[in-house]
């Protein structure tokens, strides 16, 4: 992409309304605007980013078995009438009339939703496991929407939901999930801690929230040193037992949100016992029959008996996550963006464009690059090499190749390393090869 013909909108300062890196960082580096109160437009560069968010999110979800879906944003309200949280979930639902009169809502998340949808398809035993899921925009009135994408009214959610014959295979559906948000946080860089979250009138341990560690997040969280060491995450998911095992030997270092504090466990970490603040970027959640009973929700089992099925929930907030990211990667010049969430790899600067043979040579290093596969974001326009150099750091791509006059004349560009600030001469071939 040409900057002289991108929609990039960068500012120089920080707005007003922005209380927090991440918010800054957004805006300034042109990836959103604020539209209304906690809803925002996705600019070019943002959408990418999200676009690759969502695409790391996908591949983990199709790879722990879960099945991709589209279900619509508007919901009816007869639906949660069938299940009683129309009445129970209070003024964060959006409710909405149509010109016949009928309630509809805008979908604060999907339970009532996708049971009616498996309701209506699943026969017998044989339609399950199955885990199904949709990478889809929300809508939570929050009383205080702030930190931008943060906490938004619209923000948009992988929520995935499972359904099981018996307990066992709900947990091993869980598990799955479980390690799937590890690997999914992982690949953006992030390291995401599960905590033991609550489970409401159905008890047990099995819900636990993702904790990205920030000190601009909104939660209170308890952990043991031993969170802060890389975990490998190679366990064989479909062997139950073998997953279980994993999961269980993961979870036995202390790691609570002020809500679930357990004071004796803290006692026991003593000295290991660390305290921060973090974002919770996901949330996975067992709730046996609940949506099933109400909604009447039933399979033919083996021998003609009646099965309800056993269902789970799990979300992950992909809009969140991507000020997430940028509170964890960022330094004073602006946003390091993880190559696997880099909206481009590459941003070529042309230091002089008014110079023929620097414009041909940075065209052809755009052209070749293009050729390779590789996605670069060129800065062609005719400007000051500080502004352009500002602009590449702010928007913070992974690498980036300076062609200029006087490196030309020695057969050289510059390549840079964003997140060390690592600078080296290379041909322009040996460029090509040094970030593809
Ligand atoms: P929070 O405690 O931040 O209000 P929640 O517990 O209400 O979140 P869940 O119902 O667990 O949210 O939804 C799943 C995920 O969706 C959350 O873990 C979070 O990452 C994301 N999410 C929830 N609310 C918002 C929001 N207002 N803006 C952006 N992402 C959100
Ligand atoms: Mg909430
Ligand atoms: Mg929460
Ligand atoms: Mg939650």
């Amino acid at each position: 992409m040409r900057l002289s013909r991108y929609f990039l909108p960068v500012m120089k300062e920080s707005p007003a309304e922005a209380q927090i890196v991440s918010h800054k960082l957004m805006l300034r580096a042109g990836l959103v605007r604020q539209t209304a109160a906690g809803i925002y437009a996705w600019l070019p560069l943002g959408l990418r980013v999200l676009q690759k968010i969502s695409q790391i999110v996908r591949e983990e979800q199709d790879r722990a078995g879960a099945i991709e879906l589209l279900m619509p944003t508007l919901q009816s309200a007869d639906l949660w009438r069938e299940s009683g949280r129309y009445d129970a979930y209070g003024p964060e639902m959006l409710r909405i009339t149509d010109r016949h009169d009928r309630e509809i809502l805008y979908g604060p998340t999907n339970e009532e939703m996708i049971t009616s949808v498996f309701r209506d398809a699943a026969r017998s035993y044989r339609d399950l496991p199955r885990t199904l899921y949709h990478i889809q925009w929300k809508f939570r009135d929050e009383v205080r929407p702030r930190f931008g994408v943060m906490r938004g009214r619209e923000f948009l959610m992988k929520d995935a939901y499972s359904f099981d014959l018996d307990e066992a295979g709900a947990r091993h559906s869980y598990n799955r999930m479980f390690v799937a948000y590890l690997r999914t946080y992982k690949r953006m860089g992030l390291r995401a801690i599960p905590m033991q979250a609550d489970t409401g009138p159905i008890g047990g341990d099995l819900s636990h929230e993702f904790i990205v560690l920030a000190p601009t997040g909104e939660s209170e969280v308890f952990y043991h040193t031993a969170w802060e060491q890389d975990r490998a995450l190679d366990v064989n998911a479909d062997d139950a037992v073998a997953l279980q095992e994993f999961v269980g030997a993961l979870t036995a270092d202390y790691a609570a949100t002020d809500e679930k504090r357990d004071l004796d466990r803290e006692r026991e970490a003593g000295e290991a016992l660390c305290t921060s603040r973090g974002i919770e970027v996901g949330h996975i959640f067992y709730f046996g029959t609940k949506y099933s009973d109400s909604m009447g929700l039933k399979v033919q089992g083996p021998g003609g008996t009646e099965i309800v099925p056993q269902m789970g929930s799990y979300g992950i907030g992909v809009s969140r996550l991507m000020g997430a990211i940028i509170e964890a990667s960022h330094d004073d010049k602006g946003i390091v963006w993880p190559d696997a969430v880099a909206p481009y790899a590459v941003g070529l600067i042309n230091m002089r464009a008014d110079d023929a043979a620097c414009a041909a040579a940075a065209d052809d290093l755009y052209a070749t690059l293009t050729a390779a596969g590789v996605e670069v974001l060129y800065d062609d326009r005719d400007e000051r090499g500080g502004a352009k150099f500002a602009t590449m750091d702010l928007i913070g791509l992974p690498w980036q190749i300076v062609v200029g006059p006087k490196g030309l004349a020695n057969g050289v560009v510059e390549v840079k390393r964003r997140a060390t600030g690592e600078k080296v001469e290379l041909s322009p071939e040996d460029a090509v090869a040094r970030v593809s």
